[in-house]
């Protein structure tokens, strides 16, 4: 196989779970956990090793699986997404919230719109991306104090949008299956 397709884990009811391997794939229509799958795309692969026949067989795996029993996320949506400067830059499109030019990822900086010091918290409803120098111009003010206005509300990516904007690496029928769970459709507009 030429590429290394990495295949949308979904829960049996088809939320969003994770990115997985193709061999992490393979483990799980090898042992029988694949209860559906919804994806356009089948990758054939060799290599899935059956430890009841202890022979490689041929598997096809498809781009979006849901895996049967227990899922790890229990609560679908209401799980709040880890905060990470990647994704957090992703999530504004690289664009400094303040000024709206684009920078590069090393150019940028995490904001906290309330500063830490007046109390706020480090979560995606209060971070924004920003430029060094606006964030040094803006210190340790609110933007209202600080006469710097937000071109945009942050907002705290559910889990299909999160994942979007984990994996850079996506299938258009994987982001079509996860657009149609966004909450943030305008925002989360890129490709
Ligand atoms: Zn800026």
């Amino acid at each position: 196989m030429k590429i290394s397709p990495i295949i949308l884990k979904l829960d049996v009811r088809g939320f969003p779970q994770s990115w997985i391997t193709w061999q992490e794939a393979v483990g799980l229509y090898v042992r029988d956990r694949v209860a559906w799958q919804i994806g356009n795309q089948d990758f054939r692969v060799h290599g899935g090793y059956s430890r009841i026949t202890l022979c490689h067989s041929e598997v096809e795996i498809n781009s979006i699986i849901a895996v049967k029993g227990k899922c790890t996320i229990h609560t679908g949506y209401k799980v709040v997404p880890g905060l990470n400067n990647a994704e957090l830059f992703r999530r504004d499109r690289h664009m400094c919230l303040y000024c709206g030019q684009i920078y590069k990822d090393k150019l940028l900086t995490r904001d906290h719109v309330i500063p830490r010091s007046l109390g706020g918290i480090d979560r995606w409803s209060n971070v924004v991306t920003a430029c060094r120098r606006c964030n040094v111009a803006k210190g340790g003010r609110t933007p209202e104090q600080a006469n710097m206005k937000l071109l945009a509300i942050p907002f705290t990516p559910n889990r299909a949008e999160f994942l979007a904007l984990k994996n850079r690496k996506i299938f258009a029928d994987q982001m079509d299956f996860l657009k149609k769970q966004f909450n943030h459709t305008q925002m989360m507009d890129f490709s």
